[in-house]
């Protein structure tokens, strides 16, 4: 099915063509005709499946369909779970919407697109709304920071987005949720996206849309088939070494490995560039500033290694990160996939190493059965795993609620 067919105007199809767009994805074959005839959306959608362009083009396209004179206002709002993914979509609406000044329809401009995001200045976020813009995407705390400093007029709002909604789901959302409702117009068209549908998002889903259609594609995971899944059997103290020898014997040209600290997500970077490797770490503890620095050389390749906490594991679009390395295990088989859906992103072919001791077997398996995969376990030779299983000892049975497990506090140490 080529693009044609959604008969998008001319400055659209100039869009897609410089995107080297050459066919809609599934879920964008799926969900634009819908968004087109105006319809509330909820779709089951993963990152890497051309999901933001299924929602920004037709956007795009009725935006554009209905401009008025005089000063921008808000039409469109999109709130996400991250910064990243913020700026990635605002991007997006950029790039797509680049030709819409040359459209014959009265007062043809291209839209103007603000992001608010926190750890950015407030100050200007206000002032950029004040100058008048179109399309607003934002995350969902720093919405709500500016909605109540009263300078935003959100009564122009036609359509609200919420992506990557199974990642806002946090305790006080529904609270957020509640604000965010009653800011905006109620009659308004609706679009979810989220990769999993877990009874609350489904509660949340049918507070927000009204007669939606439920849209999901039959291989929810698109991309993972498409990644080569390797697990190698590596004592901890090895981890580094072994990561470089995969490096030079591999090649690969974009590497995301995935830490549970931030601290050695850090420590290893330092230790990498020293040697002679284009590597930087990229976690919650750096600054906006320094977030998007790292994350536009990474993009630009002007890095090879990015040390990662599970900060960047959903949402981002790297396009051509060959291969992702699980130096730690992420603590839920969830963000396995996420973490591995990095690579092998629109089609692309990618490769996901895990590296796995004796203490991690057992959450291992917990993440084949859950991901529906079975591995081989590797040994590399000179990196061989040693030593035995560690006995576990029968102590007395822990306290419900008493301690933190050895994961939750690895977790904690990962925090966003
Ligand atoms: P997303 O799932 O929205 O994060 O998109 C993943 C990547 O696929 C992005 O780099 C998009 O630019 C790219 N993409 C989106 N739609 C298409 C398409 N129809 N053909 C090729 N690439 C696409």
């Amino acid at each position: 099915m080529p693009f044609t067919l959604f008969n998008f105007s001319a400055p659209l199809q100039k869009a897609i063509k410089s995107n080297n767009y050459i066919e809609p994805t599934a879920i964008q074959s799926k969900v634009i005709p819908h968004i087109l005839s105006h319809k509330d959306i909820i779709a089951q959608a993963q990152t890497g499946s051309g999901k933001s362009a299924s929602f920004v083009l037709p956007l795009l396209e009725l935006w554009s369909r209905d401009i008025d004179e005089g000063k921008a206002k808000i039409k469109i709002v999109v709130l996400t779970p991250t910064r990243e993914l913020t700026q990635q979509i605002a991007q997006s609406f950029t790039t797509l919407g680049a030709f819409l000044g040359e459209t014959s329809y009265a007062f043809a401009r291209r839209p103007k697109v603000v992001t608010l995001i926190g750890g950015e200045s407030i100050g200007d976020q206000l002032y950029t709304l004040q100058k008048g813009c179109d399309i607003v995407v934002a995350t969902t705390g720093r919405f709500l920071d500016i909605v109540s400093k009263k300078q935003i007029n959100l009564s122009f709002v036609k359509y609200l987005v919420l992506d990557e909604a199974d990642k806002m789901l946090n305790i006080g959302f529904d609270k957020e949720l509640d604000l965010v409702l009653e800011v905006l117009p109620s009659k308004r068209q609706n679009l979810l996206f989220s990769a999993t549908y877990p009874p609350k998002m489904q509660t949340i889903a049918s507070r927000i849309t009204e007669d939606a259609i439920e849209i999901s594609i039959d291989n929810a995971k698109p991309t993972v088939s498409q990644i080569s899944q390797r697990v190698i059997e590596v004592n901890p103290h090895n981890k580094s070494a072994l990561l470089r020898y995969l490096l030079k014997k591999h090649k690969f040209k974009q590497v995301l490995v995935f830490m549970a600290s931030k601290r050695a997500t850090d420590n290893i970077a330092r230790k990498f560039r020293k040697i002679g490797f284009l590597a930087d770490s990229f976690h919650g503890d750096l600054d906006q500033e320094d977030r998007n620095y790292t994350l536009k050389e990474f993009k630009e390749k002007k890095l090879q290694i990015l040390f990662t906490t599970d900060l960047v594991s959903r949402g981002l679009d790297i396009a051509d990160v060959s291969c992702v390395i699980n130096y730690d295990l992420p603590r839920s088989p969830a963000d396995y996939i996420h973490r591995i859906g990095r690579t092998a992103r629109a089609g692309k072919e990618g490769m996901a190493i895990s590296f796995i001791g004796h203490e991690e077997q057992a959450h291992f398996k917990l993440i084949e059965k859950r991901s529906q995969i079975a591995l081989v376990r590797e040994q590399i030779k000179g990196f061989e795993l040693t030593g035995d299983a560690p006995i576990k000892e029968r102590g007395k049975a822990p306290i419900k609620g008493k301690r933190k497990s050895k994961k939750d506090k690895l977790r904690e140490q990962a925090s966003l």
